[in-house]
């Protein structure tokens, strides 16, 4: 009698067993972010869900693009500043283009990190706290919402990326030239595969960005973040003054491609940037008034030291101010609209290093 109920019922253990650790080994294979989570072959979507705390809640969209293949795990992150569209929107497209079943390894995409700034058009900060969300990392768990949602893609994110790519672009205010940074850390082989990473990128004007924090406490900005923990990382910078050009958008998703090659997470070969102009020092040209922004030149721009940039006049049109070039360089950003206050900075120079590094 026993014998003949006990066997359904061992019988019954060990499929109930065998299905647990089925879903024990599918829980293990399947990368997750924030609700995102995806096994081997699928692409997820979700968001980071960061709680409200001293303030709103909010949450940031994230996709996982998971290969059927395994491989490194790159984040690509972008909107720290919600209206650089053009980095918004080429992020956007590569969660539609990127086939788990070419891709070796993970992309986590974030297209949004600063969703107020997006829906409500504020340039530069998070208008919930008014915290620019590219200067508050490593972020706190209970701080403001910023660096709440910064501490949660640091943990989520930076924290589980073996490479890290951070979009920015012109905001709404700015006229920018494509161009990309490469931050050395005195880790050579960290070093070597992040100037591999921005060479292949394709962005032919590079910022060297030197004597960064490498305390991972102090980094303030997300690339630096995640080079500070071992990630090789780069910035580029794409899009200007609100719009959405077809030739911003190619270059930073055809960039991201060819990078993805260079680190062997797609087949075929990278198109790195031969021959770039490296920048090894950026030059602020602050206004010394108020007043309405007239520029004479554009982004792009090569100007000589001394070389007039604008001129800045009242509101009854007397010119009161010439904002001058401090130095020879390339015009990396310029002011896109009027609006003028003392302090504000006109333009971007970056000045051209002496050697390739
Ligand atoms: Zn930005």
């Amino acid at each position: 009698m026993s014998s003949s109920l006990g066997r359904p019922f061992r019988l019954a253990s060990l499929l109930f067993a065998l299905l647990f650790l089925a879903c024990l080994a599918r829980a293990q294979t399947d990368f997750r972010v924030g609700t995102a989570s995806a096994a081997p072959g699928q692409k997820a979507t979700g968001y980071i869900e960061v709680p409200a705390g001293v303030d709103a809640g909010t949450n940031i969209p994230v996709a996982v693009v998971r290969g059927s293949r395994p491989g490194p795990v790159l984040a690509l992150v972008t909107g720290a500043h919600g209206t650089e569209y053009a980095s918004i929107i080429a992020v956007e497209k590569l969660i539609g283009l990127l086939d788990p079943h070419e891709i070796s390894g993970t992309v986590i995409l974030i297209p949004l990190v600063n969703v107020a700034s997006f829906e409500q058009k504020v340039p530069h900060v998070n208008p919930v706290d008014n915290k620019n969300m590219n200067r508050f990392y490593p972020g706190k768990v209970d701080g403001t919402e910023t660096e709440r949602a910064l501490f949660l893609i640091t943990n989520d994110v930076v924290d589980r990326s073996d490479y890290l790519i951070d979009y920015h672009g012109g905001d709404i205010d700015e006229s920018l030239r494509p161009y990309a940074y490469w931050a050395p850390t005195g880790r050579d082989a960290q070093d070597r595969t992040s100037k591999q990473m921005v060479l292949a990128f394709g962005l032919d004007h590079i910022i060297i960005w030197r004597e960064r924090p490498s305390d991972p406490a102090q980094t303030r900005y997300l690339d630096n973040t995640a080079s500070a923990r071992g990630k090789p990382s780069i910035v580029v910078e794409a899009g200007y003054a609100g719009r959405v050009d077809t030739d911003d958008i190619a270059l930073l998703v055809t960039g991201t491609l060819s990078t993805m090659r260079e680190l062997k997470m797609l087949e075929g070969e990278p198109r790195p940037v031969e021959n770039p102009v490296w920048i090894d020092r950026l030059v602020d040209v602050p206004s010394e008034t108020d007043g309405i922004f007239y520029p004479d030149v554009k982004r792009g721009t090569y100007v000589a030291a001394g070389m007039k940039l604008g001129r800045v006049t009242d509101f009854f049109g007397q010119t009161i101010a010439e904002p001058r070039a401090p130095a020879a360089g390339v015009v990396l950003h310029i002011d896109a609209v009027p609006s003028l206050k003392k302090g504000d900075n006109i333009a971007n120079i970056g000045v051209l290093a002496q050697r390739a590094p």
